[in-house]
């Protein structure tokens, strides 16, 4: 059964705009700190696009999303897409490019959380709220619901406690 698509383009664009006023950063020259072939397709894919026009095809290939490979700086700035295109679109593929920036890395990790002020801990937590209580079919289908509570609570911590410049 299809599910009812919950979000109109005005409230995908309410929630991108936010999301550009709380990841308030300039463009960074360098998304990826590795040199290597790889990272460097990377680093050009990321280099030519921008938060406002990046597509799908850009960032949507799960293991190979460009994001995957990006410094917290280059997170953040992509954030904004991940927003849009996530409430654009709600399926597998842009649901696992949002997760794999969220999740905890090697050895529970998360550089892009550490380096996330309160206030953007805040915002991805709410956003996660957000897709939890509107796109809970969505999130079934693609088979990422418990994935998305743990994203959830993971944000939610110390959000509103600790204050990180
Ligand atoms: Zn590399």
């Amino acid at each position: 059964m299809a599910e009812q698509v919950v979000n109109t383009p005005e409230e995908t664009i309410g929630w991108a705009k936010r999301a550009q006023s709380v990841f308030t950063v300039p463009k960074p020259t360098r998304f990826v700190a590795c040199g290597c072939a790889e990272c460097s397709d990377h680093q050009q894919t990321l280099l030519a696009a921008d938060v406002e026009t990046v597509t799908l095809s850009d960032l949507g290939h799960s293991a190979l999303n460009p994001l995957n490979f990006a410094t917290p700086a280059g997170l953040k700035y992509y954030f904004p897409a991940l927003v849009r295109l996530t409430l654009q679109y709600a399926e597998e593929e842009i649901l696992q490019a949002l997760l794999s920036v969220l999740r905890d890395g090697r050895g529970g990790k998360n550089p892009f959380w550490e380096s996330s002020t309160a206030g953007q801990r805040n915002f991805v937590a709410d956003f996660l709220g957000h897709i939890i209580e509107t796109h809970a079919g969505e999130l079934d289908l693609a088979g990422v619901t418990d994935e998305v509570l743990w994203a959830y609570e993971r944000w939610s911590q110390d959000s509103r406690s600790e204050s990180v410049q």
